[in-house]
């Protein structure tokens, strides 16, 4: 394995920048590791080498013209197969859309290219991103890198599992009720979803449309601030984008400081269903964050434990209408079209046959809660619980500049273990959930490995909206800290954290392997 896979997106753009490697050089250590690792990992529905090793030479012809480049310009990028890509096929995961190129690139999918980033390929995800083990993927199972029996998280496990890898330094993920940010937790990665608005959906397979928010998924907690300023910023093509300049994610990364900043503990997100472990290393990380300066407060938010339920109405009622357009006659699979059949026919056998059980489940609920005489009582109710849920952030807001919590109350959970039991699934975005309602942004970020089973935990930061770089504040400094390079009394503590730069043990097998066979 080359030794470029195992560097961070800004270590890659230093060395490409002083001429030291190459585009090229670069995307082909990553598509080497694609090619020795995907039999283990499944994290690609679409590998593009030829798009890629085209992309990296012409980023490489524009350098040695002289061009100014961006700071990720030649570095690869795995791109959540929800995302519309002119380059690939874009299945969301689904065989209703199985082989459907789309005719045009989604707003941070042109931005990633603009900015020079190298499509590698297209990841794994569940169904129309509804789920969080990634295995209600209409294609394959994705193996969690750190052990291949677990799950990589869900519905973003194909770019979680491909940056714990080392496939991609970078990956565009999405994040409807937690799929950015339960993926980066169960696998020792980062991942970001941004205030609701700064990231443009033009070109993302709409799932839920008032809670979908796109955002960055890195190994590092600078890398993602790099991609985030990359691919952020006020869209006309989207309705609901926020036309105000980018929070200075970049700068927070670098400055990394939370000396004064109050730091409120959600209370409700602990007791039963807590993995003892996950609450151990959560709450070294706050002791910590407070060595570093930080006051912690304790804030309550009581209508959180509601959040699941209203989100459990909200986004079905949303699937069940953008589902709608999945109606045989416009994209994806057709069955039984014999002309004998009317349209009505064919678009029913072509959705039971192009859609899995997870969102059939989704689009009945849905249906249901939108239909005349339960509007008010299901849906209307939910949105009210959603208002009383943005009013105790605001509430915990004024007393802590950021919340943290758990990312997910458990560690990777075996594969298999919980598809015959949806309800487990669904709470494994007990703590993600809320920000999603309430549109704020947030972030989770590598805490260690939790001493019950060796597997890594994510700790989340919270922010109200607009103010995402305070979550590159807090996770900057968290990260720093536990980091192995700087030593430290914090590490004989945390002696088993992790950052995202340390190398997940089937990654290290096989640098250990590839050492053997030079020598
Ligand atoms: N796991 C959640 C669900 O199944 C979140 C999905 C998402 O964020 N896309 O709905």
């Amino acid at each position: 394995m080359n030794d470029l896979v195992t560097m961070t997106a800004s270590q890659l753009s230093a060395l490409m920048a002083s001429g030291q490697t190459s585009a090229r050089e670069v995307t082909e250590a990553h598509l080497a590791q694609i090619a020795a690792i995907e039999a283990d990992v499944a994290a690609f529905l679409s590998v593009d080498s030829a798009g890629a090793r085209r992309q990296a030479d012409a980023v490489d012809a524009r350098r040695a013209a002289g061009d100014a480049l961006g700071p990720l310009a030649g570095v690869p990028i795995a791109v959540k197969d929800i995302f519309a890509y002119r380059g690939l096929p874009t299945t969301c995961g689904s065989k209703m859309l199985d082989g459907w190129m789309s005719p045009y690139d989604a707003t941070v999918v042109k931005r990633t290219l603009d900015a020079g980033m190298v499509v590698v390929g297209k990841t794994n995800m569940d169904e129309f991103a509804m789920g969080s083990s990634t295995e209600n993927s209409g294609y394959q199972t994705t193996h969690n890198p750190w052990d291949l029996d677990r799950v990589p998280g869900g519905s973003g496990g194909g770019s979680a599992a491909a940056l714990a890898a080392f496939e991609a330094p970078l990956a565009l993920g999405t994040d409807t009720g937690g799929s950015i940010r339960q993926p980066a937790s169960v696998t020792g990665t980062v991942g970001v979803k941004p205030t609701y608005g700064g990231n443009s959906r033009y070109g993302v397979v709409a799932m839920a449309s008032s809670l979908d928010t796109p955002g960055p998924c890195a190994r590092t907690v600078l890398d993602a601030a790099l991609l985030h300023e990359a691919i952020s910023g006020w869209d006309p093509m989207d309705s609901t984008s926020i036309n105000r300049p980018v929070p200075p994610v970049v700068e927070a990364a670098r400055r990394a400081d939370v000396k004064g900043l109050r730091l409120g503990v959600v209370k409700e997100f602990a007791g039963e269903g807590y993995q003892p472990g996950v609450m151990r290393r959560f709450e070294e990380a706050l002791v910590a964050l407070e060595g570093m300066g930080a006051q912690l407060v304790e804030v309550s938010c009581p209508h959180f434990a509601y959040a699941l339920g209203a989100y459990y109405l909200i986004m079905p009622s949303e699937v069940s209408s953008n589902l709608a357009r999945f109606d045989a006659m416009r994209y994806g699979v057709r069955v039984g079209d014999d002309g004998a059949r009317d349209v009505e026919e064919v678009t029913a056998l072509s959705r039971e046959a192009g859609f899995g059980d997870e969102v059939k489940r989704r689009i009945i609920i849905g249906t249901y809660a939108l239909s005349a005489g339960y509007y008010d009582a299901y849906y209307g109710s939910a949105q009210k619980v959603r208002t009383l849920i943005k009013r105790d952030f605001e509430a915990a807001f004024a007393q802590a500049d950021a919340l943290v919590s758990p990312t997910s109350p458990t560690t990777a959970w075996r594969l298999g273990e919980r598809v015959d039991d949806p309800l487990a699934m669904y709470r494994a975005d007990l703590c993600t959930i809320p920000s999603n309602l309430a549109g704020n942004a947030a972030i989770s970020v590598p805490c260690g490995l939790s001493p019950d089973d060796d597997l890594p935990v994510g700790f989340q930061i919270m922010a109200p909206p607009l103010a995402d770089d305070r979550l590159y504040l807090v996770a900057a400094a968290l990260e720093g800290a536990l980091d192995d390079a700087r030593g430290g009394p914090l590490l004989a503590k945390l002696r088993s954290s992790v950052t995202g730069v340390k190398q997940p043990t089937l990654a290290r097998q096989i640098l250990d392997l590839a050492k053997e066979v030079e020598a």
